[in-house]
């Protein structure tokens, strides 16, 4: 027999099984041996009143073993002499839809401009400790995508609670801890990521799916409005430079929401796209000490209690020199984490912020971005679909030049950016290339700037002690989603002009964070199984030099 029970502990108690199992069998008035086995569903953390509780959603069994439910890596079957279908981009999108090929039958070849993980890893540290930026091996390019060295949170505003928790399984299946399948706000961190992405290249590899590394794509071959392949580059500093094609009659464009090149192409072979309403600001950070005491209440956060988050949005209803609304909100908070340089190209800023599974740095901080669409960059207008993209890399550009043209992030006290004054000093931070003291208006837009100056203000009414000089604004966080939509067709997925061309996940304009990113890659994957791909596909095995 099982059963469920809620729970409501002391934040000691709920880590401690035994304690935990002594109450359900209390509550059910069993004996502790008859509970063969039990299982937290739900974890979350109650801070609303002082005493911060934690609540727990157990199933237990009773003189019972439970079934084996996670996710199990047989279904990968062999499938190196199917039909070969083309995924541009290795990142949560790209890999997903490479395992649900696997399993619906047909052979993924994944092409990825960036490096592997381990070797992605020192381009990293070239960044941070020479500021050099490698266009094709950096924070957003590479193994694993923009997720792989992220706070690798794993909650999304999808309500389809099915598709989420396949995904959750599947990186279980591949070294994720259990713990994501339970908490109500689960992640993984950036130490474990990449271990998991591993995993699933292994996964795809051993079951005769391609990933070619240090391959760019730079060109799609279009046949009477259908795919019939794409051009790319090989990269890699230690061969020579070579372009050749690739024949496939499906292709999967999952190439992320930095990829400037992807979109410029499309653009440039009037192939049709969109500008995109998306969001920029900055990114914040306070001392994690500071967030802990307000959000729990205390003094010193308990040893049972996580580094504590926050989560805002403030809606602006007019203001005289905009005559629209702007939504105001925190985007991607990492408590206990570290501000990354996540530019792409030299001669540009963009923060975002990863934390380690254990979320132990002293610094908590967050995103606070304001959303923009075509009225803030009309005067963009002459670039067309690219006008949102322009927009966004003048600012990041901008943003460099402000900063010393060294990767310096330009940075404030939070006061002093609320109420216009220069900092003379600046709080130590996690940003490791480096801040410079600036006023931020001289990067940002007005507009922007004014929004941000009423939420900030307004976040410290909601949450006392958060608006305080001891916080430094950075700037820019500026790829919170694409500044371009790809359009496709609601049901078959493709692109309305081009059969077999499928635009996918954030790059595209159809999702946003890794949990998102990765089922609408299953979800295309899906749609070129159920399609007429497999019946009437003519296909030719391997690459073809150009
Ligand atoms: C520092 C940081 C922290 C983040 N934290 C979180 C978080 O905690 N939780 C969360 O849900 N989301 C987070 N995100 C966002 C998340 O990573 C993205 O939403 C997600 O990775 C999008 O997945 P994707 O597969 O659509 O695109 P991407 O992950 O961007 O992957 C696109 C891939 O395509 C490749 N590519 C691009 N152009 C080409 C080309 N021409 N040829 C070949 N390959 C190409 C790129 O190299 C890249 O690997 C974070 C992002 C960053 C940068």
């Amino acid at each position: 027999m099982n059963k469920t029970i809620e729970l409501v502990l002391m934040p000691e108690e709920a880590s401690d099984e035994l304690i935990i199992k002594d109450y359900c069998a209390r509550q059910f008035a069993v004996s502790l041996d008859s509970i063969t086995s039990f299982q937290i569903l739900k974890r979350s953390i109650d801070a609303r009143s002082r005493q911060v509780k934690i609540r727990l959603l157990v199933e237990i069994y009773i003189n019972e073993t439970p079934p084996e439910v996670i996710f199990s890596k047989e279904q990968y079957n062999d499938v190196s002499d199917k039909q070969p279908v083309l995924i541009i981009g290795a990142g949560p999108a790209g890999l997903f839809a490479a395992l649900r090929l696997i399993e619906l039958g047909l052979k993924p070849i994944i092409i990825e401009r960036g490096k592997d993980v381990r070797q992605r890893r020192r381009d990293l540290a070239l960044i941070n400790k020479e500021h050099v930026i490698n266009p094709n091996s950096n924070y957003c390019f590479g193994e694993g995508g923009a997720g792989t060295y992220s706070d690798g949170k794993l909650y999304t505003r999808s309500t389809k609670r099915g598709d989420v928790h396949r995904i959750l399984n599947i990186l279980v299946a591949h070294g994720a801890s259990r713990d994501i399948l339970i908490d109500a706000h689960p992640h993984i961190g950036t130490n474990k990521l990449p271990a998991v992405v591993i995993d699933i290249r292994e996964t795809i590899l051993k079951a005769g799916g391609e990933i070619h590394f240090n391959t760019l794509l730079t060109d799609f071959i279009i046949q009477d409005n259908s795919i019939r392949g794409i051009k790319v580059r090989n990269i890699n500093p230690d061969s020579s430079s070579q372009e050749y094609s690739i024949e496939g009659n499906a292709v999967i464009l999952a190439t992320g929401h930095s990829a400037a090149d992807v979109y410029e192409l499309l653009n440039n072979k009037n192939i049709l796209i969109y500008p995109k309403p998306f969001a920029l600001g900055i990114r914040i950070e306070h001392p994690q000490a500071l967030i802990d005491s307000i959000q729990y209440h205390c003094e010193k956060r308990s040893m049972y209690l996580p580094a504590a988050s926050y989560n805002f949005a403030h809606q602006i209803e007019s203001l005289d020199y905009k005559s629209r609304p702007a939504s105001v909100y925190s985007f991607c908070m990492c408590p206990g984490g570290i501000i990354a340089p996540c530019a792409t190209a030299t001669g540009e800023i963009v923060v975002n912020g990863w934390s380690p599974s254990k979320r132990n740095n002293p610094f908590a901080n967050s995103g606070i971005v304001v959303s923009v669409d075509e009225g803030d960059f009309k005067e963009y207008k002459i670039n067309g679909a690219l006008m949102g993209l322009k927009y966004r890399q003048e600012i990041e550009q901008k943003a460099f030049l402000a900063g010393g043209s060294n990767l310096k992030a330009p940075a404030q006290r939070m006061m002093d950016f609320i109420g216009n004054k220069f900092s003379s000093t600046l709080p130590e931070t996690s940003y490791i290339p480096g801040v410079q003291s600036i006023q931020i208006k001289e990067v940002l837009p007005r507009p922007i700037i004014n929004s941000l100056r009423i939420a900030l203000k307004e976040f410290g009414n909601k949450m006392k002690g958060y608006a305080t000089n001891e916080a430094v604004v950075v700037a820019v966080e500026s790829r919170t989603s694409s500044p371009v939509r790809i359009p496709r067709d609601k049901e078959t997925l493709e692109h309305p002009q081009i059969k077999g061309l499928y635009p996918c996940a954030e790059g595209a304009g159809y999702a946003g964070g890794i949990i998102s990113a990765a089922i609408d890659g299953e979800r295309c994957a899906e749609r070129i199984s159920n399609g007429n791909y497999q019946k009437s596909l003519e296909w030719r095995k391997g690459a073809s030099l150009i």
